[in-house]
Formats: C-alpha cells, sequence, structure tokens
C-alpha cells in the first residue's frame, strides 16, 4: 500500500510568466515514451508482479521503493506544466464577474497543446508534448529479474536522455528545476539498477554511466543538489520496509566519478521536500468556479472545524 504526503519532493521556483508551450515541452516527461509515467509503470507493475519475493528481497525491495519515488517524480512535472500553463498569481483572477466578450484567451489558439487549456484549464494530463497519449506499450514486466533490472537500466538512461533534450528547449526556471532535479535522481536510479545487475551477473554495468554522456557539474539547476549529495542517497519511502535495500546501494559503494565523492547511503523514509505551489483559480476559465467567494467562505468554516 502506499502513504501519501502533501509535498512536492522538492519546492518548485514560481513561474514569471505564463508559458503554455514551454508546459508542453514538459509534458514529454511525464507522458512521454521514457517519462515519469513510463518509469512509475515500469517499477509499480515489475514489483506487483515479482516472483520470489522472499529469497530476491534486495532486488524486489529496490523496485519497489523506486517505485514510491517515482510517483511523486510524476507529481513534480505534473505541477510544473500545471505551474507554467498558469503562470505568476493574478489574486483579481479568481474574484469572478469576469468580461469574457472580448476573447481572453485568443492566445491560446496559437500554443501547441490547445487542449491543455480546452479540455483540462491548464492542468498536467499522462501526454507527450504533442498530446498523445501515454500507453501501457511503455510498460515492460517479463517476470525475468535481469531482463527486468536491464530493461530499467535502460529506461533510467532513456529517461536521462529525455531530461536533457527538454532542458536544452528551456528558458523558463520552473520548467528547468523539474529537469535539473530530475536528472539527479534519474542518475541515482540508473546507478541503483546497474549496481543490482552487477551483484547478480558480476558485469560492471556502472561503467557505463553517466549516459549519455554529459557530468551533472555541466547544469547549473543540478548544483544544489550535488552539493546536498542527493546524488548519494537513496529513500526507502517507507516508515519500516525495504530496509534490504542498503545490500545493493551502501555497503561501501561510492559515488560515480564525475559526482562529488562519498558513500552511497539508503536513506529511512522519504526526502524532506518542499511547498507545493498554490495555484490560483481563474473565473474566466471556470476554474474552480461555482461561486467562488461562497465556496472560498464555506471551505474556510469547514477547515475551522477540522481544527
Ligand atoms: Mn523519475
Ligand atoms: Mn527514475
Amino acid at each position: 500500500m502506499f502513504l501519501r504526503i502533501d509535498k512536492l519532493q522538492t519546492e518548485l521556483p514560481a513561474p514569471k510568466r505564463q508559458d503554455p508551450n514551454a508546459a508542453a515541452a514538459l509534458q514529454e516527461l511525464l507522458g512521454g515514451k521514457y517519462g515519469e509515467m513510463s518509469t512509475l509503470g515500469n517499477y509499480m507493475f515489475q514489483s506487483f508482479n515479482f516472483r520470489s519475493k522472499e529469497k530476491l528481497r534486495p532486488f524486489y525491495s529496490l523496485v519497489a521503493a523506486i517505485t514510491a519515488e517515482e510517483l511523486g517524480h510524476v507529481e513534480l512535472v505534473s505541477n510544473g506544466v500545471a505551474m507554467l500553463n498558469a503562470g505568476p498569481d493574478v489574486p483579481a483572477n479568481e474574484k469572478g464577474n469576469d468580461d469574457i466578450s472580448d476573447a481572453p484567451f485568443k492566445g491560446m489558439q496559437d500554443i501547441r497543446l490547445a487542449a491543455s487549456f480546452l479540455a483540462n484549464g491548464g492542468g498536467a494530463l499522462p501526454m507527450n508534448s504533442n498530446g498523445a497519449s501515454w500507453n501501457m506499450d511503455f510498460v515492460t514486466t517479463t517476470g525475468n529479474v535481469v531482463i527486468d533490472l536491464l530493461h530499467n537500466f535502460h529506461l533510467e538512461c532513456g529517461a536521462r536522455i529525455h531530461k536533457l533534450r527538454v532542458y536544452e528547449t528551456m528558458t523558463e526556471a520552473t520548467g528547468r528545476e523539474v529537469c535539473g532535479y530530475l536528472l539527479v535522481r534519474g542518475s541515482v536510479h540508473a546507478h541503483a539498477y546497474a549496481l543490482a545487475l552487477k551483484q547478480i551477473t558480476g558485469v560492471e554495468i556502472e561503467k557505463m554511466l553517466p549516459t549519455p554522456n554529459i557530468d551533472l557539474d555541466r547544469i547549473p539547476e543540478c548544483q544544489k543538489y550535488l552539493a546536498e549529495g542527493s546524488h548519494r542517497r537513496l529513500y526507502r519511502f517507507s516508515p519500516e520496509d525495504y530496509k534490504e535495500v542498503a545490500g545493493i546501494w551502501g555497503n561501501g559503494e561510492q559515488a560515480l566519478p564525475g559526482d562529488p565523492p562519498g558513500e552511497l547511503e539508503l536513506v529511512d523514509g522519504h526526502p524532506e521536500g518542499g511547498r507545493i505551489h498554490n495555484l490560483m483559480g481563474q473565473t474566466a476559465a471556470f476554474s474552480p468556479e461555482y461561486a467562488p467567494e461562497e465556496m472560498f467562505e464555506i471551505a474556510s468554516k469547514l477547515y475551522k472545524k477540522s481544527r
């Protein structure tokens, strides 16, 4: 089962301007072939389907713990997409009684993923940067531990090239932060699957890293995560379980040669995380709408009752 914490794995800087085309590019990291829906779907179903869990505990626990992190990555990218679609906070937009007769959203006719606004009110969905749906063909669960782990290594390296290319399209700080954080975490996952494969087969797959071949020290948005040692940490994402991962990630194993040096560390629980940006309503787009002031008042009374 899963627990839920009302935070993002890292805090995203507020957008300085509305940029729906940047949001569309970021959608690739959510519902693209190598996006977060794909890593989540792969590890989640592999962990559900895992055979000989008790005998292969460290390998099962690795896939299971990373599953939880990937669900948080889906949440992080989705928030980034919605933030870029929404732009800076405009409290006046939440008040209602808008004049919609002058085409307030005429600019939306020219953006790449018009349906993000027209159908979804600027929210994120499991689709790629061109609006093609994510689907289960992106999930591989073979029942064979080595083939699944090898697929996961490929998937994390593919996700890394995905993120690097999306990053190269971005000038917007919100989207760049998403890429910077996920590049560091993706390198941890690629490294972890490589070490798991080495334990089973003896093949030193980690020597292929980083793939593609660019060190994270070339990316400004990665620096604070490298400085705090995120590249050396794998999280259990559980109060008590998945401790067996320490046999693979830990055990005196070291950070990759291009990264700041140090020993790999299995961390209890989850990253501290950051605030979820409060997306404001926009009554001209009928979101959240109905009777805004009345709904806010009702919610505020309910909140007081809950305290
Ligand atoms: Mn991920
Ligand atoms: Mn990953």
